[in-house]
């Protein structure tokens, strides 16, 4: 199985004191450990100027396994201009198209969870994918990154269907030829569940859509967690393919 996990970061939101070379290689080494075979560094947006694109452009260069160097990239409506100008300067081989801000709203970010108990959960959900639905369709993006985040800490609408809101961004994410990122990191989060569930991955097969896969790991011992088991039922879902990038080119690789 040609396994992929493209969402990882090793700079850590700058947590980590000693980012670099070190860093890098032991998500390396881990991928490798974990049967991984090609990786990507794929940190946010917000930080690329403090990313060591020396270290990761050497690491690159002496991986055993192929390594691209992407970035994350937080949609927030308006910062298109800003967006397409980091594209131009970094010129990462893909990039993750993500919401985490719901005007201004940090809704997956612990510290932030009481906001649900005073919003319409529908509403939520609804304000999510109108805002995932822009970003698909605002041309900057290769990859979706989880796609139905909006869960994370198990609040699910009530008055409305989510098949019913998805389907429409799914529809988006055909026509513009992208990338649906399959993130095992839910797992870990209230939620217990990877992003998009199943269910959507399996609309997501019936409408054509390419599949990657991202651990959205922080530190080198989550690389590749979950990812050959859930290929492994991606593949039965009917999958036999994982979109692989090089300089923003798509291609294809056996699963
Ligand atoms: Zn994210
Ligand atoms: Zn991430």
């Amino acid at each position: 199985m040609y396994l992929v996990d493209y969402h990882l970061h090793p700079y850590e939101h700058g947590k980590n004191k000693n980012y670099g070379i070190n860093i890098m290689e032991d998500f390396v080494n881990q991928a490798v450990e974990n049967e991984i075979r090609e990786i990507g560094f794929s940190d946010h947006d917000e930080f690329a100027h403090k990313l060591d694109w020396e270290a990761m452009e050497y690491i690159k260069n002496h991986s055993p396994i192929p390594l691209k160097i992407g970035l994350e990239i937080d949609y927030i409506p308006g910062g298109e201009e800003e967006i397409k100008n980091k594209i131009l300067k970094y010129e990462p081989d893909y990039t993750i198209g993500s919401i985490h801000y719901i005007n201004g709203w940090g809704f997956d970010n612990p510290a932030f969870i009481d906001e649900y108990k005073g919003r319409d959960i529908d509403q939520c959900y609804q304000e999510y994918f109108e805002l995932l639905r822009r970003a698909v369709n605002s041309g900057l993006f290769n990859i979706i990154g989880h796609f139905d985040i909006i869960k994370i800490f198990g609040y699910r609408p009530i008055r409305i269907n989510v098949m019913d809101i998805i389907k429409p961004v799914l529809e988006d994410v055909r026509r513009r030829d992208l990338v649906l990122e399959v993130n095992t990191n839910g797992l870990n989060k209230p939620v217990k569940e990877i992003y998009p569930s199943l269910a959507i991955l399996e609309m997501a097969f019936q409408f054509g859509i390419p599949i990657t896969f991202g651990s959205d790991a922080h530190e080198a011992k989550r690389v590749g967690e979950n990812i050959k088991e859930y290929a492994a039922l991606l593949k039965k879902t009917g999958y036999k393919e994982i979109a692989v990038f090089n300089k923003g080119e798509v291609s294809f690789k056996k699963i």
